[in-house]
């Protein structure tokens, strides 16, 4: 009976969890105006791969239906929405999409990495601007913000990495250009996890000088004057992108940002801004990513559209929430109970009489001695009690069961005005 690796049952706890950070992503969605959407869980595998190649594989759930398709469970949404807005040729742009839900990767499974886990993630589909990234960092610091999430965001742009590597590959072909491109970025990727000269051994097939360049460009950081002294120059042009989008960040009060020239993320799909968002002060595992991806949307024959967005983990946000982030389940339920079998009957009515009223109602459905009851319903906020002499008198006993104190109430006042009495 045991679970698949990496699979695990998410007990009452972590549901709780779950739709806590479910409830601050959808409201911040409305204040934002992102429509939400479910993309289908499941994918033609040749989808997935149209942004990462067959080498995606290795990374997701995937298999041949009983009609002999190869398919694959999502593992982000980004896939999903950017394939729904490709093939939905009449949406008004720019479309601003969201989803939360679960996603399935054939992750190492360890603390805060599984194999199903859940994201929230905003995508804004249309022309390329510079505020349709600085509009899905907005979302994210003001979504953490509800959270009670202390985070700092950590920005980059791939023209920066790209120009400061044309410049030393000027001698180079376009093939050695991009493979000494391809081999930069998984360089800056890997910098901040690996010694120096370890990468700079691993590396030492690029041109002089520029894999030491690297490492000094993936420790700059700060604002973006601080960054490019720490980089050694500004190269023109590439900085103008990072700049404009800073200078968003500032203009709509989002203070907790800085440039992380060492951000790159992976190698895959992003064309433009990079950002992961970090809880401050902790050096733990990302708690959300993003950036522009505009080849992804081009893949799909919509090469028209370019597509800026940004994804979190929500278990990792429930992590970091700890024990705030959980309320237990029972907290605030009133437990109706009767004193012995003849009113049970009655018991059950008054039960669903108060849920049809909106009151969060538990009751004992075994027929189990008060005292029992009682103990059961320890962890409520209040005990609506049906006892036989009070039902002749047409009331309830109504107990404080924190301040342990009674009250007879009218059953008929009860229901007219619960929120009076519970
Ligand atoms: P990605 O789609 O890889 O950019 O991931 C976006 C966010 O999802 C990350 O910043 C993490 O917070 C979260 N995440 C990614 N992989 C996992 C995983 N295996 N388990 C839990 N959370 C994850």
């Amino acid at each position: 009976m045991d679970l698949p690796r990496g699979m695990r049952d998410l007990g009452p706890a972590d549901l709780a969890g779950i739709e806590a950070v479910r409830g601050a992503f959808v409201r911040t969605a409305r204040l934002f105006s992102f429509e939400l959407m479910d993309p289908s869980p499941i994918e033609s595998l040749s989808t997935l791969e149209a942004r990462s190649g067959p080498a995606i594989r290795d990374e997701i759930y995937h298999f041949r239906d009983k009609g002999g398709r190869d398919v694959a469970l999502r593992f982000d949404f980004t896939v999903g929405l950017a394939r729904h807005v490709a093939s939905e040729r009449s949406l008004r742009m720019p479309a601003k999409l969201g989803s939360f839900g679960g996603v399935f990767r054939y992750d190492e499974p360890q603390r805060g990495r599984y194999r199903y886990f859940h994201q929230w993630n905003v995508e804004i589909f249309g022309r390329p601007c510079a505020e349709q990234e600085a509009e899905v960092i907005e979302f994210a610091a003001r979504l953490f913000e509800e959270l009670g999430l202390r985070v700092e965001v950590r920005i980059s742009h791939r023209a920066v990495v790209e120009s400061f590597v044309g410049r030393a590959c000027a001698g180079l072909g376009p093939e050695g250009r991009a493979r000494a491109l391809a081999d930069s970025l998984r360089m800056v990727d890997k910098a901040a996890k690996r010694g120096r000269e370890e990468l700079l051994a691993e590396y030492r097939g690029l041109p002089p000088g520029l894999a030491e360049g690297l490492l000094e460009l993936a420790s700059a950081r700060g604002t973006p004057d601080e960054a490019a002294a720490a980089a050694g120059g500004e190269p023109p042009g590439a900085w103008a992108a990072l700049r404009e989008l800073w200078a968003s960040l500032q203009n709509r009060g989002v203070a907790n940002a800085a440039v992380d020239l060492g951000i790159v993320r992976g190698l895959d799909y992003y064309s433009g801004a990079v950002f992961e968002v970090f809880e401050a002060g902790t050096g733990s595992a990302a708690l959300a990513g993003g950036g522009r991806y505009d080849a992804l949307t081009g893949a799909f024959g919509r090469g028209d559209v370019g597509a800026a967005g940004i994804a979190g983990g929500v278990e990792r946000a429930v992590l970091a929430m700890g024990a705030r982030g959980a309320p237990p389940p029972a907290a605030g339920r009133v437990s109706v109970l009767y004193a012995n079998g003849q009113v049970m009957a009655s018991a059950v009515r008054l039960a669903s009489q108060l849920r049809a009223r909106g009151v969060p109602v538990d009751i004992d459905l075994a027929g189990r001695p008060l005292r029992r009851q009682m103990e059961a319903a320890s962890g409520s906020r209040r005990a609506v009690i049906v006892a036989p002499a009070e039902e002749a008198a047409g009331q309830v006993v109504v107990r404080d069961m924190e301040a342990r104190t009674e009250a007879r109430v009218g059953a008929g006042d009860l229901l007219a005005s619960p929120g009076a009495y519970l």
